[in-house]
């Protein structure tokens, strides 16, 4: 079989089997329901050989290339999957497991994962450091056979399901900050743990705010190396970056192109030159970026990772989504802001609208994006750092006074 046979031929599983196995949309249905539903559907994609495409067989996964997974994103999107549970554990703590992980800590937690038995978060940021992240505070102290750990976490999606959650806290703060940094696995139904909604203007609380008092934490749940947290998180963040990059939003979606042509023909302006020319600046701008994440993935593949180019893509598609954004709000009019509840697709639309901003923060700000394109592709001088080779319990940085977390 030729390469294209082999590649049609994959394609064209994915699609059979997904067209026999995808469940209807989940909208609407009861939380708990909803979970039950991706709990399911994980253990099916499992089954038939579609979880953990491109991780190693020795772990679970089917040690596939990205152009597999390419296509499993591509037929994915035409359908509106129940995955969101498992992004964080899918996308990013398991690859950093995958990558960092004691062959213990694989045989223990990538199974349960890949099968839909567990979910995880991710715990970096807090109150005083986000975009700052190894600014935090959150600290874990050394005890007889393990860690004590106390702080706060903030934004942490998925915490109200999750089983387990990857941990970064400051274990040495004589250190200078990136130094003294650890990432732990941390069992969120440990005694001390409390997880608090978060709720976002479109009314759902996707995140989270997660306390730790005194939590205990076995020696054998650091990830990486003790004081090696900062690269166990760059890790991370990297598969962060490729995983929002790789999630199509499904077609279904009401601020993909197809459903906003619905919107305006429902509305009846699909023929308005100004609102043509508005959605096909758009066409143009989500192809621009579908080719340019194609691009990247098949120079993956061919051995050239894309580095900090993940941030072009990330800021794209944000930039994107706002200029979807902006043709729904002018389409839908006050629907947009005020809608009726018993209107599904008005009521969709409105939440789209509304929780789609959070793209330009989540996972690095577009500003932040920036400063990344900007230093490290373009070259420019980079940030001023003096805080850089200072040991952290000297710094006034988030919330901290001075000496306040010796
Ligand atoms: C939907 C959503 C889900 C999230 N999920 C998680 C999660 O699961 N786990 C987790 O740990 N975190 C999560 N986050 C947190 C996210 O990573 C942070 O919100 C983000 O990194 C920004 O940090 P911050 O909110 O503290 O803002 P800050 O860092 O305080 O930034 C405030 C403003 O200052 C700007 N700014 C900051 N530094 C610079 C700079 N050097 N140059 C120029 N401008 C700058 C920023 O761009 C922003 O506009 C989530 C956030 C969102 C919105």
């Amino acid at each position: 079989m030729t390469v294209v046979d082999a590649t049609q031929s994959y394609r064209s599983s994915v699609r059979t089997w997904l067209r026999d196995h995808a469940p209807g949309p989940a909208a609407g249905l009861p939380p708990d329901e909803q979970l039950r539903r991706a709990r399911e559907f994980q253990a099916a994609l499992y089954r038939a050989g579609y979880a953990g495409i491109t991780w190693p067989t020795e772990v679970g996964g089917q040690g596939l290339g990205t152009a597999e997974q390419q296509i499993f994103s591509e037929e994915a999107a035409e359908f509106d999957l129940p995955t969101y549970p498992f992004i964080i554990g899918m996308g990013m703590c398991g690859p950093t497991l995958v990558d960092l992980g004691t062959p213990e800590q694989k045989r223990r937690y990538l199974p349960e994962l890949l099968l839909g038995e567990e979910i995880w978060c991710q715990l970096f940021s807090e109150p005083g450091a986000g975009s700052d992240v190894a600014s935090l505070q959150t600290r874990a102290v050394r005890d007889v056979d393990g860690w004590v750990v106390n702080g706060q976490k903030v934004w942490t999606t998925n915490a109200q399901w999750a089983d387990f959650g990857a941990l970064l806290a400051r274990t040495d703060p004589e250190r200078p900050k990136h130094a003294g940094l650890t990432m732990f696995i941390v069992d969120m139904h440990a005694p001390g743990v409390t997880v608090r909604p978060l709720k976002d203007m479109s009314g759902r609380a996707p995140f989270n705010e997660v306390y730790f008092d005194d939590v205990r934490i076995p020696d054998d749940a650091v990830i990486g190396e003790v004081n090696r947290g900062w690269q166990a998180a760059v890790t991370m963040l990297g598969h962060e970056r490729v995983s929002i990059g790789a999630t199509r939003r499904p077609r279904s979606n009401p601020l993909e192109f197809a459903s906003l042509v619905e919107l305006a023909r429902h509305e009846g302006v699909a023929a308005d030159p100004a609102q043509r020319e508005r959605l096909a600046e758009l066409y143009a701008h989500e192809r621009a970026l579908e080719l340019f994440n194609a691009r990247m993935r098949q120079e993956a593949a061919a051995g050239n990772p894309p580095g900090a180019r993940g941030s072009v893509a990330k800021l794209a598609g944000a930039l994107l989504l706002r200029r979807a954004i902006e043709t729904a709000s002018e389409l839908a009019g006050a629907d947009a802001i005020a809608w009726d509840p018993d209107d599904a697709r008005a009521a969709e639309l409105a939440q789209g609208i509304n929780s789609a901003p959070a793209s330009s923060i989540a996972g690095g700000t577009n500003e932040v994006q920036r400063n990344i394109i900007g230093e490290r592709i373009l070259g420019l001088p980079k940030e001023p750092q003096v805080d850089r080779d200072v040991p952290f319990a000297e710094l006034k940085v988030g919330t901290q006074r001075q000496g306040g977390v010796r």
